[in-house]
């Protein structure tokens, strides 16, 4: 009766192959950062146009929200809008 200490298994360290994959999940952040930026840019004169935002429908604790992001060029007039999902709220209301 006896323990075999030398019967261990090591688990295989992530080493070079971990880092490699955090350093591309970060350039691709970076790169989806980027273009975000890139979007606020008037297509036709390329003034930095502005941003706001216009709820269509607000959102619930069941149902998600609908709302729209209004682009808007100062220089040329130029708009454009694009409709985006918000998640269901969640804040439970003071419900029964
Ligand atoms: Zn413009």
């Amino acid at each position: 009766m006896g323990i075999d200490l030398a019967h261990v298994d090591v688990a295989p360290e992530p080493g070079a192959t971990g880092l490699w994959v955090a350093a591309i999940m970060v350039l691709v952040a970076l790169a989806m950062a980027a273009i975000h930026r890139a979007a606020v840019k008037c297509p036709q004169c390329r003034a930095k146009m502005t941003v706001s935002d216009r709820c269509v429908r607000p959102a619930t604790t069941l149902a998600e929200g609908l709302s729209v992001k209004v682009h808007h060029c100062p220089k040329c007039g130029a708009f454009s809008e694009t409709e985006y999902r918000t998640p269901p709220s969640q804040t439970m209301g003071g419900c029964c």
